[in-house]
C-alpha cells in the first residue's frame, strides 16, 4: 500500500479539476504530513473512486489540490449494518473504528434499557469513521445514524434485512446460558444458513439486554439469535468477532 496520504473529501472528483481544502485537512497536509507544492495526495469522496492529486498551493489553513488521474474505480462494501448500544467513550471509539475497517455499510447507535452512554456523540463517531476509512483504504465512509431506541428500530424494520442478534443468554433466565431451550445457535451455523441479502448485526450494552428486550427480539421473524461461544465477550469484542465471521462467510472476505 502506498505511503501517499489519503484524504476523504466532500468535493466531486472530475478529471483536471482543482479544489480547495480548508481547516484541519489543510493543516494536516502541510503541518503534520509536511507536504509542499508538487507533493501528491490520494483523495476519495465515496462516489467517484480514488484519485491522485498534486498540491498546488498551501498555507497554514488552506491548500489547493489539482486532480490528476483516477487510481481506483469506486467500489462499495457489502450491505451490512452494525447496530450497537453505546459504551464508555474509549470502547465505543474502538468499536466504531473496527467496524469501519471490517467493512460495515452503516453504523446505528441503539439505545437499550441498560445503555450507559450519557451522550451519543454522532459527530465524533463520524470523524472517527472518516479517519478509519482513510487508513483502511476504503473508498467510502459509512454514515453514523442518530441514536434510536431499540423498540423504535424494531417497529420500523425493513423485514428484507435479516437482523443477527448477538445473544449471550438463552430464554431461561434461571439457568446458566439460558438452558438448552433458549440458547442461540452457533454464529457460523446461522450465517451459513442465511440467504444472500442485506443484513444487520445487533450488539448489546455492557449490561446486556433486558428480558423484555430479548423476548421482543426473539419473536421477530427477521431476527436470528447467534451465539459467539461459551464465554461472555466485551461488547466491542463481540462486534469484531461477528463482523469478521460475517465477512468471511457471507461478505467480501470470500475469494
Ligand atoms: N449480559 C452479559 C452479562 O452476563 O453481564 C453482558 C453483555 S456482553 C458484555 C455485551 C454484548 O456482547 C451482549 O449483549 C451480546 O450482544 C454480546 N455478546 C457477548 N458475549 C457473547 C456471546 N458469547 N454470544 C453472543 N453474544 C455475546
Amino acid at each position: 500500500m502506498s505511503a501517499t496520504p489519503r484524504l476523504y473529501v466532500e468535493a466531486d472528483l472530475v478529471e483536471g479539476g482543482d479544489f480547495a481544502l480548508g481547516g484541519d485537512q489543510a493543516h494536516y497536509l502541510s503541518r503534520v504530513m509536511r507536504l509542499g507544492v508538487g507533493d501528491h495526495v490520494r483523495v476519495f469522496n465515496g462516489r467517484h473512486g480514488e484519485w491522485d492529486a498534486t498540491m498546488r498551493a498551501s498555507t497554514k489553513s488552506t491548500a489547493t489540490l489539482a486532480l490528476g488521474s483516477r487510481t481506483r474505480e469506486h467500489a462499495g462494501v457489502p450491505d451490512l449494518w452494525l447496530l450497537f448500544a453505546p459504551l464508555k467513550k474509549a470502547r465505543t471509539d474502538f468499536l466504531v473504528e473496527k467496524a469501519v475497517e471490517l467493512g460495515v455499510a452503516e453504523i446505528r447507535p441503539v439505545l437499550t434499557e441498560r445503555t450507559d452512554a450519557e451522550t451519543v456523540r454522532v459527530d465524533r463517531f463520524q470523524r472517527l469513521a472518516i479517519e478509519a476509512a482513510e487508513q483502511t483504504e476504503r473508498l467510502d465512509v459509512p454514515p453514523i445514524r442518530d441514536a434510536a431506541k431499540l423498540m423504535t428500530l424494531l417497529s420500523g424494520w425493513d423485514t428484507n434485512r435479516v437482523l443477527l442478534f448477538a445473544d449471550e443468554a438463552g430464554d431461561d433466565a434461571e439457568r446458566p446460558w439460558g438452558g438448552e431451550a433458549g440458547r442461540a445457535r452457533p454464529a457460523d451455523e446461522v450465517l451459513r444458513g442465511l440467504p444472500d441479502g442485506p443484513a444487520a448485526i445487533l450488539i448489546g450494552p455492557e449490561g446486556g439486554f433486558s428480558a423484555a428486550e430479548r423476548a421482543q427480539l426473539r419473536k421477530q421473524a427477521f431476527v436470528r439469535p447467534v451465539s459467539l461461544g461459551p464465554r461472555i465477550l466485551r461488547a466491542e469484542t463481540a462486534a469484531v468477532a461477528v463482523l469478521a465471521l460475517w465477512q468471511a462467510i457471507r461478505g467480501d472476505w470470500r475469494g
